[in-house]
């Protein structure tokens, strides 16, 4: 949708994954039905609960999960923008090699990622890859 409202001439502004709707930010990157899906795992696995539709920006804001301490909020967005790019590198791999992506697979991969970076860049504390897995809320305090 950005591109063509800047004029760029595309062949579609359909969305490539799932064809039902146009493709924006919001659309490809949390409600087409592959994403949506996704960040409902994701918010299982932190243990959010109640949250009926996500968009981008609250997701990227922290607005979804609340915590108290800096530490969580940052552990948060680690897994939050790790979404996010895995959302969109799967989406290029669908449309420029045609490689289809699988939700469970990608959850995988993002809970392996945003440990990774999360424990990188987290110095004030240590995160042992059991709770990252199995307890992550348990993190947010
Ligand atoms: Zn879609």
């Amino acid at each position: 949708m950005e591109l063509d409202k800047r004029g760029i001439d595309l062949h579609s502004v359909r969305c490539p994954i799932c064809d039902n709707d146009t493709e924006s930010v919001d659309h490809s990157l949390a409600t087409c039905n592959d994403a949506s899906e996704l960040w409902r795992r994701v918010l299982d696995w932190w243990g959010v609960c109640g949250v009926q539709s996500v968009n981008v920006t609250d997701l990227l804001k922290g607005c979804v999960l609340n915590s108290s301490s800096d530490v969580g909020k940052r552990l948060w967005q680690a897994v939050t923008w790790t979404c996010v790019y895995i959302i969109w590198k799967n989406r290029n791999q669908l449309v420029f090699k045609k490689k289809r992506w699988n939700v469970p697979v990608t959850l995988n991969e993002i809970q392996i990622k945003s440990y990774e970076w999360a424990t990188k860049r987290c110095r004030d504390k240590t995160i042992e890859w059991e709770r990252w897995l199995h307890n992550p809320n348990s993190l947010l305090m």
